[in-house]
């Protein structure tokens, strides 16, 4: 029998897979160990594809000449272990993508501003003019987009979860946003895991290629002096002024690479905050890399749509600001989202902890916040880690519940700001329902 290739796991991006895989003329099952959303099912139906789901039929796949493992799936599952154990191929969705693709690659990770950046960098190439698909993390996995058509250019979002299956794939532009703890549970609790993880998105580069970096996360810069890089370097940062890359000078943004040399005002910039800052000055370098135009790339700087539950404003009550920032979903996001304030903040915050450190919130909540609403099933850690510092905490226990005790609270020129540091999974589905229920609930007292 023909060996086949499996695809583990029928979301986006391995649907995808396996629907490439069919158009490649390759033999294909799809197994996944839980239920499979109606759309994906009926898509390998239609394509004829083999799948099974509520569990894997493991003789069969350790027969498999090449295991495509979606990114939800951790490495120390059993039957991923065994599937190492016989010394079987597992790859990830993109590196299975990228055979079939001539495109030139932007890949984007990082911890925190993956999703923010990627879309803008695209926004900045597709205002360029420039044939280029936005993929990965992101909108459509990057196989899907592949039945369709390969572009002239790839930006993808890629998590350290994609990039452990990624090993011959190469990225000609590399951007790592920021590298702070993240996902441990998935790298043996080990910090260093994760960070080889992101490290993995420089895999395969030589001399033309270009890696856009923080210049201000310590982790990027020590270990960027440990291994010797072979391409071209294009940092940005905030205060220092590097001979190329960009930074921010006063109330400048400035870019300067090669071929171009150009600064805008800061507050031209489409986004609030300094993180946004980052993630613009990323976005610019990684599309000037690529070909984008100066003209097109400080037009996209200004003109960048807000992106859902990343700090954005949904509406005005009373003289109140509501700002929806659901998907910040650890301590890094928040703080940057409290350091943007700049009006007394009612903070919700709360949800299924990850092991956070909130002292690291703590100089700017104090400045900033005149009252915390602690949403959540178990509030503990947060109630003791603000308890005797903020003037006034509160529990809630729905969304509901949680924007009525805004409503109460706010006065005039005041903002509440729901920026959770934590994951959602106790009260919501994900954070994109818990963002809308925000809205939801916020839009019942507008007008
Ligand atoms: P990711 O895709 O890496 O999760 P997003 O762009 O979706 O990143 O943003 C996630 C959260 O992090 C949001 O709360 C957002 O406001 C915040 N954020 C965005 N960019 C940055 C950054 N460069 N540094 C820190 N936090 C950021």
């Amino acid at each position: 029998m023909e060996k086949e290739i499996v695809v583990l796991g029928a979301g986006e991006s391995g649907t995808g897979a396996a629907l490439l895989a069919k158009a490649k003329g390759l033999s294909v099952f799809v197994s996944d160990c839980g239920k499979i959303k109606p759309q994906f099912e009926a898509e390998l139906e239609s394509a004829h594809i083999e799948f099974e789901s509520g569990g894997h039929s493991k003789e069969r796949i350790l027969l498999a000449s090449e295991v495509i493992k979606s990114p939800g799936i951790p490495d120390h599952s059993p039957l991923v272990k065994a599937l190492k154990e016989n010394n079987i191929p597992v790859i990830s969705e993109i590196e299975f993508a990228g055979r079939y693709s001539k495109a030139r690659m932007v890949g984007i990770t990082g911890s925190n501003g993956k999703t923010t950046t990627a879309l803008w960098a695209y926004h900045l190439m597709k205002k360029s003019g420039l044939d280029v698909i936005l993929a990965g993390n992101v909108g459509n996995s990057m196989a899907r987009e592949l039945l369709v058509h390969d572009p002239e250019i790839f930006v993808l979002e890629l998590s350290s979860f994609q990039l452990d299956g990624m090993d011959q794939f190469k990225c000609h532009t590399s951007i790592i946003t920021n590298i702070t703890p993240d996902h441990l549970d998935r790298y043996d609790y080990k910090f260093e895991n994760y960070v080889n993880a992101k490290f993995r998105i420089l895999n395969n580069h030589t001399k033309g290629d270009v890696f856009v970096f923080n210049a201000h996360d310590k982790e990027i810069m020590k270990r960027l002096k440990e291994i010797k890089y072979p391409g071209h370097r294009c940092p940005f940062a905030f205060d220092d002024v590097y001979g190329e890359g960009s930074c921010v000078d006063g109330d400048k943004i400035v870019i300067n690479t090669p071929r171009y040399h150009f600064s805008m005002n800061v507050r031209e910039v489409a986004l609030p905050g300094k993180h946004n800052l980052s993630n613009a000055m990323a976005a610019s370098l990684a599309a000037l890399s690529m070909g984008a135009s100066p003209e097109a790339v400080k037009e996209g700087l200004t003109d960048f749509p807000a992106v859902a539950h990343r700090l954005e404003s949904v509406a005005e009550v009373n003289g109140v600001l509501f700002i929806n920032d659901s998907k910040a979903t650890n301590i890094d996001s928040t703080w940057y989202a409290l350091e943007s304030m700049e009006k007394p903040v009612i903070w919700i915050a709360g949800g299924t902890d990850k092991g956070n450190d909130y002292s690291v919130l703590e100089e700017l909540a104090v400045q900033k916040v005149k009252k915390l609403i602690c949403l959540g099933e178990d509030n503990t850690k947060l109630l003791e880690a603000f308890q005797k510092k903020l003037p006034s905490i509160v529990e809630a226990k729905s969304m509901h519940q949680a924007v009525e005790l805004a409503i109460g609270a706010g006065r005039p020129g005041d903002v509440v700001l729901l920026s959770p540091a934590c994951a959602s999974f106790d009260l919501f589905d994900n954070y994109v329902h818990r963002g809308e229920l925000f809205k939801e609930e916020v839009k019942k007292h507008e007008g």
